[in-house]
């Protein structure tokens, strides 16, 4: 494999710290993206921040033609493939846009790759395809049974992609299933932009702390957990995006597939991601405990070992510069 790199979903928010990461680690990368869910500005970002020229291709990869088109304009060797809507509550709403949205345009992606004999593929999945994990904590090897259509999407397009490396010997996907991905660029110039109320935890406390919302819901105060709250599994987004770039190295250089979980291996509950977010921001945070959300374990955090015996990557931040880092983009974002 060679140096070009297409990534679909690359002004989204994995996406655009993981282009910084390319590019800084010597890669020729070109965006696609529709910009569903992100804005027109990030690859202009992106280059200031990571000092190299990026290029963007607008592209919704729901239209067929238009995908093929890009990639034959592209001629890309690998493609890391972000470009997908990620909501739960979401996806239950309306199932449909969900399904043509990330299976429609992942396929039409694998055609695409075919046509021009782009062999390499970089995955975002989810451990949500774990659904309520039956041990923690979860290696790969876990029952795999989504819970949600958004699940449903990310379980159905790991098949596909595993139909196809059986079917086309020269094909390889890395299949990352990614924990809780959180924090932002330390530069503070780059980092989750939420459209209306963030879904993930840590853009929301980090909203209450700036004053933007009256306090932070806990979903759930009875879980089997030390305080009660939930425990997930928190990945700053940086050791994420160095993780595909890991990834990549590992197609290129051992011409085979893998699936592995990005996580740090260690749970934090809601409440001690509030204590946490607290002392970097300096502010009180209100919340209070409210209903369970269904759907939503106890405890979810991976079992990393995997993916550091194959891609030599662990997690290198902790949840201290997760916060810290949030904070910075969040100030960031209320002055400009
Ligand atoms: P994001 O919404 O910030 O980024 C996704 C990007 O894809 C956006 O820029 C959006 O405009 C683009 N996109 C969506 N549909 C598209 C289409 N049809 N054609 C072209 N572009 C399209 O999301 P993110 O948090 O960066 O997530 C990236 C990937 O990682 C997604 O596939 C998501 O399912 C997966 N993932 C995210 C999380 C998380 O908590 N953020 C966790 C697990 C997995």
């Amino acid at each position: 494999m060679n140096n070009r790199i297409l990534v679909t979903g690359g002004a989204g928010y994995i996406g655009s710290h993981t282009t910084i990461a390319l590019l800084q680690a010597g890669y020729d990368v070109v965006i696609a993206d529709n910009f569903s869910n992100s804005e027109r500005w990030i690859p202009d970002r992106i280059s200031t921040l990571s000092g190299h020229v990026v290029q963007c291709h607008e592209l919704d990869l729901r239209n067929h033609a238009a995908t093929l088109e890009c990639l034959h304009q592209v001629r890309p060797d690998g493609v890391i493939h972000f470009g997908a809507l990620k909501s739960v509550g979401e996806s239950i709403a309306n199932p449909l846009h969900y399904y043509q949205n990330n299976v429609t345009g992942t396929l039409n992606l694998l055609d695409a790759m075919q046509h021009i004999g782009c062999n390499n593929l970089v995955f975002s999945s989810s451990a949500t395809v774990y659904g309520y994990p039956d041990r923690c904590p979860i290696s790969e090897d876990a029952a795999l049974h989504a819970i949600n259509p958004y699940g449903r999407t990310k379980l159905m397009m790991e098949q596909a992609i595993e139909d196809i490396g059986t079917s086309s010997p020269g094909f390889h996907a890395a299949v990352l299933r990614y924990f809780n991905p959180a924090g932002a660029h330390d530069s503070g110039q780059l980092g989750e932009l939420p459209r209306g109320a963030p879904n993930n935890l840590v853009p929301f406390v980090a909203q209450v702390a700036a004053g933007l919302r009256p306090e932070v819901k806990v979903f759930g105060g009875d879980y089997k957990t030390p305080d009660g709250t939930g425990i997930r599994d928190y990945i700053h987004v940086m050791d994420l995006a160095q993780a595909h770039v890991h990834a990549l190295e590992y197609l290129r250089d051992r011409k085979q597939g893998l699936v592995v979980n990005l996580g740090t291996g260690s749970g934090y509950s809601v409440i001690e991601i509030i204590d946490a977010f607290s002392r970097a921001s300096g502010r009180q945070i209100a919340y209070q405990i409210t209903d369970r959300r269904p759907g939503d374990a106890d405890a979810c955090y991976a079992d990393p070992s995997l993916a550091e015996k194959l891609l030599g990557w662990r997690a290198s931040r902790g949840l201290d510069t997760i916060c810290a880092d949030a904070w910075r983009w969040q100030i960031h974002l209320q002055q400009n």
